[in-house]
Formats: C-alpha cells, structure tokens, sequence
C-alpha cells in the first residue's frame, strides 16, 4: 500500500504523529493509499521551512517570478490528463470534469502571470512640495490554505498563484480524501522552478489545521470547506490575529419564470445539479418554479435524468461518477426518505436504481413540491437531490434566497429583461447567473459568496485574491530642493 508523505522543501517527509487516513477509490470502494496525518511537531518543522523560504522569496524580482509562474502554468497544462486522472481515482468524478477543474485552476495561474501590473501600487507627486506620497504593497509572510475534497486541483489553485506571486511562502493542508492531486502539483511547481519551502504541503486533521491557527509565524489562512468548520476557522484564526477569508457551505437557487426557454432551463438544471454527483459548492440544489411553468419543467428534467448515465468516472460514456465516501452516499439516500415522510414528493428516486460492486454509487434524485420548512430545503444536502419549490410569483421566488442563510450563487432563467435587471440587483448572494446556472466568476474575477457561505471580508482569487495576500505600505519621502544640491546639476544660474 502506498503511503502519501508531506512535501517539504521539495521532499516527501513523512509524518511523525504514527496516525493515519484511508484514501479509497470511489468507484471501486478500494482503499489505494495511506496518508500520514501530521502531529503538531510536524506543523511546526513546516512552518519553519516556509518561514526560512519567505526571507528570500519575499525579495525575488517580479520577473523570476513572472517567469516560473509562466512555467509552471505550462507544466499544468501539459500534465492536465495525469492530474484528471488522479482526481478521478480519488474524488470519483467523470474524466472530461476533471480536466475542466484543471482549466478552471489554470485560469487563476494565468492571472498571476500578470503579477507585476497587479502589484503597481500607486504614486503622488508633491503631495507637499518636495514631498511625494506612495503606495507598495508587501506579502504578508507565510501563509496557509485549507481546502476541502470536492475540488481537490482547483480549489487549492484559487490561492497558492496569487499567495506565491505576491512573494508570500505557502502551506497547503488539502483534504485528507483525495491528497494526490494536489500534491503533484505541488511537485510541478518546484519543477517550474520554484524555490525548497516556498510551497509546501501538509497533510493533516484537525491537530493540523488547530495548530496553523494557533501558530504566531501563520499570518493568513484561506479556508474553503463545510459551513461550521469555515466559521469555526473565521473565528478562530481572527482571534489569533490572523487575516482570514473562510468560504463554506451553500444552497444555491435556480429560479425558472414562466417565460423561460423550457429545454435551456431544464438542460441546465440537470447538469448544475448532477453534475459532480451534486457535490459541488455552486451546484443547483434548488429550482424555484414560477407559476405553470413547473409541471412541463419537472417533467422535462425527469426526462432527461432517464438518460444520465452513471458509472465510473473513468469510462468515457460516464456523466456522473460516485460520492466520495460510503457515508456520505448513505447519507444522501437517507435525505431521501426523509423528504419523502416530510411531504414531497419523489418524482425519480435515485436509491431505486441498482449499481454493481462496491462503489459510492447513488442515482439522481428528484423531489416535487418542497417547502422551506423541509430539512431537504433547509440542510445543504451535497450530492445528486434536487428539490423543486412551486411559486405563484418572480418576488416569492427572489426572497426565498433573501430568507435563506446561505448565499453562495443564484441563477434566474428567463427572457425577461425587467425580471432580469431586478435580479441582478437583488438576489442575496455573491455569485449572480442570469440564464447561467453556476455563474464561478472568471479567473480576473473573484469568488465569494454571502452571509454564510464567506466568512470575512475578501473574496477569493483574481484582484481580491492580491488584496487578501498583500498589506499596503504606504511611504511618504521628502527630498531638499534639486536647485539646493550640494552636487553641481548644472542649472543655470542667475546673472
Ligand atoms: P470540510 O469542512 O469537512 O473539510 C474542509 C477542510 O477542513 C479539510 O481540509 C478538512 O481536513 C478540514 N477539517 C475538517 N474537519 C475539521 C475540523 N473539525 N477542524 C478543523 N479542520 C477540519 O468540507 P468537505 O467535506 O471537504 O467539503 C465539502 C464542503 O465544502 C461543502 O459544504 C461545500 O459546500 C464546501 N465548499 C465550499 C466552497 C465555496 O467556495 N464556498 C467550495 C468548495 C466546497
């Protein structure tokens, strides 16, 4: 059985705390490796390194760094069918959406190709005579991202081009589930060029993440995970006097108007909220039906479920793979019961259908007639059920967001431009679709939800993603009058 170590300074090391983790193939239901789970010891062995690394890095030009960063860009690209491969063998989702989560990333290390028009900083000139006033900004130091399973390639490289382009060294503590992509990329950073210690992973628990709060030399954590431990990281982590922007949870709506195009909404709502066997953070867990649109839409999207086909991620017919863990599966087919004696009701039942062996296998889920006192509306299911809210109106449908604790992206399906408009500025979340059902902002962008899906106050990657993993600096120079100098400059004199 192969075991998976930290990466420090560019070398596996293995972890010292003699506790492990299973890392199981989802489709098979095989356990395939082992991963040592890192004691406090370890924690601080790795911020050492990262601190060490940070003394240099933090003054390496902008052009070494454009210049690894355009590296290491490459080498990702070469290398999406490996990191496909192992964020399929791990996570379970089908190939052709592993390889779309490493364009997705790529986009965030493109930007940081850009870093130094990022990092400009501003100037004024005779803010008094002689005095000029100027602005830098400087990384923060070192650095931490705490990422969860669902996104084990993307999610990591949300932060760690930014973090590393503005001169800050990096830590990475990605999710004891799927730990092999991340790492490989890792490893294609260093071969890009980067220097030992500037990215290192880590891989741990709680006992990891516990002490990256705590430690002193940690000055930022970026967290991405469910919505309790987001908070409890927030809150945490601030209290240690950390900077900290902590994404978590969410239950996104997709609101359908009567005057919608029927096969776009419904084509939509089938690959926002199977896709990913629904375990993605911006995935569609709730249509709002406006007015009679709903019985032709229910209908169309239970006609399409028909012709998901679900199966390992690795075989090409594939659309939707398995959950990631045995638990997680049985506790979404739970979840459908559990509707079912709360008064929806199951229009496609996925615990009906049959998979072979022993994978996380579960089929798609379809549930009629919510209501916002239901647990399947109220909890953030994460995995292939989507629930279908009836409405008589557009404003009944928009405040069922407003009134729900989450607030991560809301999509509207429409060909209304007054609907459309009012939506735009009113939907209560961070991440708005107007006939796009997971509106992930492009990688110049910046990615955050509202209320509790984001805890703090900076967005994740694009121009945000600097502001977070940078500190302004602001100087202020006086310099005597050029005419005073006691080198001759050779300005004229008078007479
Ligand atoms: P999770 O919260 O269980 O784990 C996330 C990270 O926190 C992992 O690295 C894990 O090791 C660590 N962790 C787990 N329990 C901990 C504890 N008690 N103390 C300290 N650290 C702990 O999340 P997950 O199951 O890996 O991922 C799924 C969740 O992530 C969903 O809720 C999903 O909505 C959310 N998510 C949100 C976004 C977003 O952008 N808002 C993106 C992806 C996923």
């Amino acid at each position: 059985m192969k075991t998976i170590h930290h990466l420090i300074d560019g070398k596996e090391v293995p972890a010292t705390s003699g506790r492990t983790s299973a890392v199981f193939n989802p489709a098979t239901g095989e356990q395939t490796a082992e991963l040592g789970l890192a004691s406090v010891d370890d924690v601080d062995a790795v911020v050492a390194s990262s601190k060490a690394a940070f003394a240099e890095w933090r003054s390496v030009s902008l052009a070494r760094r454009t210049k690894i960063m355009f590296n290491f860009r490459n080498l990702v690209d070469q290398n999406t069918d490996e990191i496909a491969r192992r964020l399929t063998a791990e996570h379970g989702k089908v190939l052709s959406d592993a390889a779309g989560e490493v364009a997705r990333g790529l986009e965030n290390i493109e930007f940081a190709c850009g870093i130094a028009e990022h990092l400009k900083g501003s100037y004024n000139q005779n803010a008094s005579t002689g005095v000029d006033v100027y602005t830098v900004r400087e990384p923060l130091g070192v650095v931490a991202g705490i990422t969860p399973f669902n996104f084990p390639a993307m999610v990591p490289l949300w932060t760690i081009p930014n973090a590393i382009a503005c001169g800050n060294a990096y830590i990475l503590k990605p999710s004891e589930k799927d730990p092999s992509a991340p790492q490989f990329i890792a490893e294609l950073f260093h071969e890009a060029g980067l220097p030992e210690g500037v990215l290192n992973v880590l891989h741990g628990d709680k006992v990891a993440v516990d002490r990256l709060i705590e430690h002193p030399d940690v000055k930022a954590l970026s967290f991405v995970g469910s919505t309790p431990i987001a908070k409890y990281v927030y809150e945490n982590g601030t209290a240690n006097g950390k900077r900290v922007q902590a994404l978590g949870g969410a239950k996104n709506h997709m609101l359908v108007l009567p005057d919608a195009d029927l096969d776009l909404a419904a084509d939509a709502a089938v690959s926002a909220a199977y896709g990913s066997a629904g375990e993605r953070c911006m995935a569609i867990s709730i249509v709002a039906a406006v007015g009679d649109i709903a019985d032709p839409l229910v209908e169309a999207i239970a006609e399409r479920m028909g012709k998901l086909t679900i199966g390992d991620g690795t075989n090409a017919d594939s659309e939707m793979g398995p959950l990631i863990t045995k638990q997680h599966r049985d506790k979404v087919a739970e979840y459908i019961g559990i509707g079912a004696d709360e008064g929806a009701t199951v229009v496609v039942d996925g615990r009906e259908q049959q998979f072979d062996g022993d994978g996380y296998f579960l089929g798609t889920t379809l549930l009629d007639n919510v209501t916002t006192d239901m647990s399947v509306y109220k909890d953030e299911i994460f995995g292939p059920v989507l629930g279908v809210v009836r409405c008589d109106t557009y404003v009944e449908a928009r405040d069922l967001i407003a009134n729900n604790p989450w607030g991560n992206g809301a999509a509207i399906f429409t060909r209304d431009g007054g609907a459309a408009r009012d939506f735009q500025e009113n939907a209560d979340a961070g991440m708005v679709g107007i006939n796009v059902p997971i509106p992930v902002p492009v990688g110049y962008h910046s990615f955050g939800g509202w209320k509790d899906s984001l805890f703090g106050d900076i967005d994740m990657y694009g121009p945000e993603g600097v502001r977070f993993f940078t500190r302004p600096k602001a100087l202020t120079s006086r310099w005597p009058d050029p005419s005073t100098s006691s080198v001759d400059l050779g300005f004229p004199t008078n007479g």
